[in-house]
């Protein structure tokens, strides 16, 4: 069997919350960090996701990234790609959705593709062309306050057709009530009036289905996580994919544990104290100010993970801290200083400790886990079970490591509160 599915994801989170859902729909998921350059093994794997850093970059660099992505799965032999970004549609009008879209398009030699954001579950539905979070419209939903892609309006057609010269339509509730073979046939009306662009309504998992079930075999489309959620189903029912007993299952890991923390986000403070509160005297708390000043504070908190893994004691590094202490510390160093040192101090505590026999390592933090993952020299993460929603555990092959690494990696807000205990009880 060759790849089914070949996914170009616009972030890293982003790319592993995609991958997640398709293993729970019966897929052997890979994500890989960038385009490889050297060749994978790709036997046993049923879709490979490309994690890119193309949401907010300028919009040529996320074109010609995608590209590259695009022909490296093609490559691959992937049946179906799917361009995956955020739920909340994050984008501006100078793109990168519109642009990266386009392009993609253009290269496959192909003239519609359907967006669907949706991620019902999640409360991210769309009715009439307009995205909600939860029962707020997408504007009004603490997306207009973003930092890099504030969503000052949440009429898909509209925001997509300032990024995009080709026409944008819409398929709707009322159509997709109607069912697969009715959604198809209305893309392909819509198609032979040149509409390029599809926003799909969503308003719960059966339109996902309905959804999937149309555009299965659309050499090209977009969305996020949820419509990954229903296309294994469709890929099974064209017979391009087997059932598979444990699309998630991994190596049995081993080594011992360690969770590094660098998210100062609500969740993620919450599951440092409640792992403090679980394991008295197992974290360590890193300080930016402290580590501005020399090693002595890294190489304290290195002793310290030494001298508990060596009990088989459980190990917590943070520099996680309330928003006082953050901001104390970013009027001290500045944000990107303090942000830098924090996340060199825990990937290289997180390399040297793996280099003596961690072997589960828990990351909270976007950012923090990139640097992690980038310092660890891992291209390549096979996806396993889930721990909390967008969570799952993954594996990666390292150079200096018989075994492989199991590495869980949590974006800010995203676990329970117990998720630094649990994710080991999970961890077969
Ligand atoms: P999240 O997923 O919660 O946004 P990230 O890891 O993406 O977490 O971002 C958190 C950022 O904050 C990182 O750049 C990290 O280095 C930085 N940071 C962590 N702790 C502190 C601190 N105590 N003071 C200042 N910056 C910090």
């Amino acid at each position: 069997m060759t790849i089914v599915l070949g996914a170009i994801a616009d972030d890293f989170t982003g790319a592993t919350d995609l991958a997640n859902n398709l293993v729970r729909g019966g897929m052997r998921c890979v994500q890989v960090i960038g385009v490889p350059n050297t060749p994978l093994d790709l036997s046993n794997v049923d879709a490979v996701i490309v994690a890119l850093k193309s949401r907010s970059c300028p919009v040529e660099e996320a074109t010609a990234d995608s590209l590259a992505a695009l022909e490296w799965l093609r490559e691959q032999g992937a049946r179906q790609i799917f361009f995956k970004y955020c739920s909340t549609f994050d984008s501006t009008d100078k793109g990168n959705i519109g642009p990266v879209a386009d392009a993609l398009l253009d290269r496959l030699g192909v003239t519609q593709t359907v967006m669907v954001p949706a991620f019902p579950i999640n409360g991210r539905t769309v009715y009439q062309g307009h995205l909600f979070v939860g029962d707020r419209l997408l504007n009004d939903s603490g997306m207009q306050h973003h930092p890099l892609t504030p969503m000052t309006d949440a009429d898909l057609v509209r925001v997509l057709s300032r990024q995009t010269s080709h026409t944008v339509g819409l398929a709707s509730r009322t159509t997709l009530a109607k069912g697969a073979e009715a959604t198809r046939q209305h893309l392909d009306a819509l198609a032979a009036k040149n509409v390029r662009h599809v926003i799909c309504d969503t308003v719960d998992d059966s339109d996902l289905d309905v959804l999937a079930e149309a555009t299965v075999e659309m050499p090209l489309v977009t969305g996020g996580s949820g419509l990954g959620q229903a296309l294994p189903a469709q890929y099974r029912k064209q017979g391009w994919l087997a059932e598979i007993a444990e699309p998630g299952r991994l190596q049995p890991a081993s080594g011992s544990t360690l969770v590094v923390s660098g998210s100062c986000s609500r969740a993620t403070l919450a599951q440092v104290a409640d792992f403090l509160e679980r394991h008295p005297g197992a974290g360590f708390a890193l300080d930016p100010v402290a580590l501005a000043e020399g090693d002595k504070q890294w190489e304290q908190a290195l002793a310290f993970s030494f001298e508990r893994l060596e009990k088989n004691a459980p190990v917590l590094i943070y520099a996680s801290a309330d928003p006082e202490k953050v901001k104390a510390a970013q009027a001290e160093l500045g944000v990107d200083r303090a942000g830098l040192l924090v996340e060199e101090a825990l990937s290289q505590l997180a390399v040297t400790l793996v280099n003596e026999g961690v072997g589960r390592l828990v990351v909270a933090g976007g950012e923090t886990s990139g640097a992690v993952v980038s310092a660890l020299g891992i291209s390549a993460l096979r996806i396993g079970e889930q721990i909390d929603p967008g969570v799952p555990w993954t594996q990666a092959t390292l150079a200096n490591r018989e075994a492989p690494l199991s590495l869980a990696l949590k974006s800010g807000n995203f676990g329970s509160v117990d998720f630094f205990t649990r994710a080991f009880e999970v961890l077969a």
